[in-house]
């Protein structure tokens, strides 16, 4: 790439919702499955939201074996065309092995379609016995670049080298969907968190970019923290943050120890956004010790599926489906073994269906 492409600053967050439909009114959406519990989990979502009425067709896409057969790609030229032609998908977890085979699908995803800001809302829900009452905290996260580029070798036997890589085109982008997200959402507070002490160059860089847009943005209070610090402080008072904004890789980590503060992986979202398109997820894997005996937790993929309905500004059908879960939840009405219940996916789910 050349120089200037690296230089092209985004004066603003340009976001595709030019979404398709069908013959009858209804959105397109692309649904992505995905492995281990994505099917029980993807069930749950499809059968609440025609419960109340989402006017949404899903396009429904295989990943992985089909399309391995396919094109030798594991995820097909098809799957990538419907999530570019519908805008906006909603994702079950896919299967990746660790430290050897193929490239983490997930990894490929937010490369191909260049789904640069990745947001993780984590919010106390009453009825889930916490260490910490009124969490509300957001984690932006930088999702294309630092090490998950996937460029990694081994140098010599007995040598690995990983190489992270931070842009300014990217740091501009991803700082600037920050404070814009605080803005529409209004929240008052942007911690800038990085390891630049160390990572002089890269997270320099990074903290650079941030300080340069938050001028921008004189309503927003900025700060910065070491991420190491920052651990410390969501572990000891979380209720004092508001909204995070980091590098990739520090992103994956501390928003799975805000998963933790609310509850665990069953019940935290995520957004994956870019210019063109947008795909929702759960944060949590496949859960293979669970998949297939209808223990998963589906409240994850639901509010996952909310956040997709908010983007597309169906705000009364998401609210409708989140105040559901949450009296579900409130009342512990057959919650799932994870939030110490004795219910099951599909008993969870017929107590969300009631209170719609
Ligand atoms: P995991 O999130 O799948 O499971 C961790 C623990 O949390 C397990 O005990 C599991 O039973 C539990 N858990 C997770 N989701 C749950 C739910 N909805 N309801 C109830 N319990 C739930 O993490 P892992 O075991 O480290 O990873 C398994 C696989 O998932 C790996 O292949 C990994 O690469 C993949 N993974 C995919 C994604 C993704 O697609 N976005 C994210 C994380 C991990």
């Amino acid at each position: 790439r050349s120089i200037s492409s690296y230089d092209d600053v985004p004066s603003k967050v340009v976001l595709n919702k030019d979404f398709m439909k069908d013959e009858q009114g209804n959105y397109l959406v692309t649904l992505l499955k995905g492995h281990g519990i994505g099917p029980e989990i993807s069930r749950s979502v499809k059968q609440i939201f025609q419960a109340a009425g989402v006017p949404i067709t899903w396009e429904e896409h295989e990943v992985y074996s089909r399309a391995m057969n396919k094109e030798g790609d594991l995820l097909s030229s098809e799957t990538i065309n419907s999530i570019r032609r519908n805008k906006v998908a909603l994702k079950g977890p896919f299967m990746t092995p660790i430290g050897k085979g193929f490239r983490s699908l997930n990894v490929t995803l937010r490369k191909k379609l260049q789904l640069y800001a990745n947001v993780r809302p984590c919010r106390t829900i009453k009825g889930i016995d916490n260490i910490y009452d009124n969490v509300d905290l957001v984690t932006i996260r930088e999702n294309t670049e630092g090490e998950y580029m996937g460029l990694e070798h081994r140098v010599v036997p007995g040598v690995s080298e990983s190489i992270k890589i931070i842009s300014r085109r990217a740091c501009l982008k991803i700082a600037r969907y920050a404070f814009e997200y605080a803005i529409r959402n209004n929240r008052k507070r942007i911690i800038g968190v990085h390891k630049a002490g160390v990572m002089k160059k890269g997270d320099g860089l990074f903290l650079e970019c941030l300080r340069e847009i938050n001028e921008e943005y004189p309503t927003i209070q900025y700060s910065e923290k070491q991420v190491d610090t920052m651990c410390m402080k969501l572990a000891m008072n979380p209720q004092d943050c508001d909204m995070m904004v980091m590098p990739n890789l520090y992103g994956d980590i501390v928003s799975d120890l805000c998963a933790g503060l609310i509850g665990g992986l069953g019940l935290t979202a995520s957004g994956n956004i870019g210019a063109e398109a947008a795909v929702f997820e759960a944060v949590h894997g496949t859960a293979p010790d669970i998949a297939g005996k209808n223990l998963a937790n589906p409240t994850a993929l639901l509010l996952s599926g909310c956040m997709m309905l908010d983007h597309m500004e169906l705000y009364d059908h998401g609210n409708t489906i989140r105040n559901a879960i949450y009296n579900t939840i409130e009342e512990r009405d057959n919650l799932t073994r994870d939030l110490k219940g004795a219910g099951s996916t599909t008993l969870f789910t017929e107590a969300v269906i009631k209170r719609i």
